[in-house]
Order: C-alpha cells, then structure tokens, then sequence
C-alpha cells in the first residue's frame, strides 16, 4: 500500500471508494491522456465523465481561469458577476427551455437538490417520482431519491419516493419487448402507480442513467411519461448531469432523444461543463424558479473563476463541433467493442450513445452480473495503460466507457486494442 494510500484511509471515510486495489494518484494531464505519481501515462476513457469533458489541461481554459483568477476570484454573489450572466445566457439560449432562468451551484448535487426544492415548493407536494436504478448525488435529498441502492446509504429522506420503470432497457419484468411494447407497459405501470396517491411534484430522470450502467431507455419514453404527468399536473426534471453538452453524440441534450415530449420543466447540469472546475445548476421555465417565497444563494455557485472555465469550455465545445465528434468516433468505438464482444465470452452487451459507452459483463455462459469480472477488467485495462469506468445495479458489472470528447480516431483504436486483449485475459 503507499504511504499516500496508507494516510487517505487514515484520514478520510471508508465509503469513499477507490478504483484499483492499488489506487492512482494523477498528477497531471494533457489532451485524453492522464500520468500518475510515477510517471506512467494513460489514455482516459473515463475522464470526460468524471470531470473533464473537452480536454485534459485544454490551453483556452487554462487561460481563462488564470486570467480571471488574476484579476479577482471573490465570490460575489450579493454584486453583479459578468462571467456568470454571460454563462447563464448561453446555457439558457442552448437548453431548449422557454423563458428560462439559470441557477448555478457547484455541484450535481446541489444541483438536483434546487430542482427538488423548487419542484417541491411549485406543486406543494413532497412527493417524488424517480427512476428505479437512478442515481442523483449525495445530499439528504438527493440520497433519497436515488433508485440505485448501491448509492444510497440511507433509506430515511425528507421526501417520499415513488420508483417507475422504464430506466433500464434490458433487464427488469419489460426486458425483451420490443419498444412500443416496452414503453406502453412502462406508461401503464405510472398510471398504476399515480392511480394510488397524490399527485407527485416531479419525475426526475437521466435520459441515460450514468452510475447505474449508461443504460439507455427507448427513445420516446419520456415523451409517453409526459402525457401522463401532464394530466397529474407533475412536473419533468431531466438530469442531464452527464448526458448534457453533445456527449451522447446526435443531440446536445439527453432530453432531446424524446423530442416529441419537448423541453423538461427543468434540467440540472453539472461536470462536464467547468472542465474540471466545479459547476452545477439548474435550468427552469421562469414561473418555477422564481416560485420561492424568500431568497436563497449559493456561495460559491457562479464564482467567476469556474463561469470563466465554463465559457472557454463551451465555446470550445461548440467552435470544434465536439457533439460531431463523440457521434463519429464514438459510433466507431462502439462499432469496434461490439465486433470484440462477439470474439469473446461473457459480453452481455456493448450499448452506447455518442462517447457515453457501456460494456455489460456476465459471468460466462451465464446471463449472471459479474462485478469481478469488471473489476479485473479495469485492473488489466490499467495494467496496458488505459484507465476506464464501472457501473450498474447493485452488482456493477458495466464497463463504463466516457473519454473526453475531443477522442481522436486512433486514440479510439488504441483503447479499443487495449480493451480486446483485457476482456479476453481475465475470461
Ligand atoms: N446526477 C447524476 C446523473 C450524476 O451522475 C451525478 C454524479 N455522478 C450527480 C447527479 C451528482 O453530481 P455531483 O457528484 O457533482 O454532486
């Protein structure tokens, strides 16, 4: 074990899980590649998930953030903050929302918990619909409404919960329908289910759940879940916590692949956005977020530094097409892992979006979860040097694969090598 090792479990908490029986210390990056303490470099297949959305060290963002840092870093919440209005006019003008109002916070969490509060607050009801296997961040709140139980540690919550299908495409009582059926069953079990209470204030929904294993819904589900919630008068939160920004590749927005329902009440962003630098907030048609009866800031939501990051970032994003790109390599890699996942035994599935890519494992000849087996997988990946992710129900046995979205070609060739050869040898 390392000494840094050795003193992290000393100090801090034992639910804060590593990767790797022998974890990685980064020291820096560049680009789509990552070195750690002793020198040893790694294609990052994981990163653009974790943090870094566009590039590892991108020079624009670099730049803005020293400039403004430079200059001044205070976080002035009770004072004009340009960088932050020129953010929230960007984010509101791409999110689809009419007449939308923009809240920054710095995290995912945090994020999820204002669109509860405002939710809860808009519709007098402290009920809440979420998606069997969802994750939603770490708060109180947020805790409790998490439908993956491998993530939520506590079942107390001030809200009351109601769990929906639908989430998850391929196991579960609808796996196997095809999707009109799919989606027609899943419609029937809301129904069902809003039949017996009150109306709830929201459903809230990751068009593809990240931790839960990049499981990927019929396109229109939530287009179908609207009509319902319509006539209940519930409102639509999308957490596009990492589905926003082009990542799943044909659209900007998760939400956009149930185009037919149009724009969530609200969605929440968070990630990928800063680059690295903490931000999160929430988009709302007006009439929602200026439902509250008193104020409420966030300290450090909107700190000039990270709207810097986040401006340079989306201006990057979009002057270089990178939404293009995760569709283009992205369909290439995901192309490439199924040919490979044929080759080999205990490949459930290789499902994806863009550069949101997940490789199901089973135990082979079994359709059992196999979380040893994903775990070995990021061992041996680690071992070649490429560092990839893990998710999925209580058994995480997904490879979760989210590079930064500027991935080349070859830097997809070359993970995808890696991944053949890791897949075959702890078979
Ligand atoms: N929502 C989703 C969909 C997420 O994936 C996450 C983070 N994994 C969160 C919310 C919480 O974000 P944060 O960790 O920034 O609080």
């Amino acid at each position: 074990m390392s000494d840094l090792y050795a003193r992290h479990k000393a100090v801090l908490p034992d639910w804060l899980a590593l990767y790797y029986q022998d974890p990685l210390e980064i020291t820096h990056g560049e680009g789509r590649h990552v070195w750690d303490a002793d020198g040893n470099k790694y294609l990052d297949f994981f990163g653009g998930i974790l943090t870094t959305m566009t590039a590892h060290a991108l020079p624009e963002v670099t730049k803005a953030v020293s400039e403004q840092a430079g200059r001044i870093i205070h976080s002035s919440t009770l004072y004009l903050n340009r960088p932050m209005v020129e953010l929230a006019e960007r984010i509101a003008q791409l999110s689809g929302i009419p007449d939308a109002r923009v809240f920054f916070t710095t995290s995912g969490t945090e994020a999820n918990d204002t669109a509860l509060l405002l939710a809860t607050a808009h519709r007098r009801s402290n009920q809440i619909l979420a998606m069997r296997n969802s994750y939603h961040g770490r708060s109180f709140s947020a805790v409790g409404i998490t439908g993956n139980k491998g993530w939520s540690p506590t079942s107390l919550s001030p809200l009351q919960t109601l769990y929906v299908h639908g989430g998850v495409r391929t196991r579960g009582p609808y796996a196997g329908l095809p999707d009109a059926e799919f989606i027609a069953a899943c419609v029937e079990d809301l129904r069902d289910l809003l039949g017996h209470v009150r109306p709830p204030a929201a459903l809230i929904a990751e068009p593809v759940q990240g931790v839960g294993g990049f499981t990927i819904p019929p396109d229109g589900l939530y287009a179908a879940f609207r009509e319902v919630l319509d006539e209940h008068g519930i409102l639509w939160i999308a957490d596009e916590v990492q589905t926003g920004w082009g990542r799943t590749g044909e659209h900007f927005w998760g939400w956009q692949a149930h185009d037919a329902a149009g724009p969530p009440d609200m969605l929440t962003f968070a990630k990928g956005i800063g680059n690295g630098m903490s931000i999160g907030g929430v988009v709302a048609r007006a009439e929602i977020m200026n439902c509250l009866d008193s104020n409420s800031i966030s300290t450090f939501g909107g700190s000039p530094v990270t709207m810097a990051a986040g401006l340079a970032n989306l201006a990057y994003l979009l002057e270089h097409d990178l939404q293009g790109n995760a569709r283009r390599v992205g369909g290439l890699l995901i192309e490439r892992l199924r040919a490979i996942a044929a080759q080999v035994d205990g490949v459930r599935e290789v499902r994806g979006r863009g550069l949101m890519i997940g490789v199901e494992l089973v135990k082979p000849g079994t359709d059992e979860a196999h979380p040893e087996g994903a775990a070995a997988v990021l061992e041996a990946a680690r071992e070649e040097g490429l560092l990839i992710g893990k998710g999925g129900g209580h058994d995480t046995s997904v490879l979760r694969i989210a590079p930064p979205l500027s991935l080349t070609v070859a830097e997809a060739e070359e993970g995808a090598a890696i991944l053949d050869r890791a897949l075959r040898c702890t078979r």
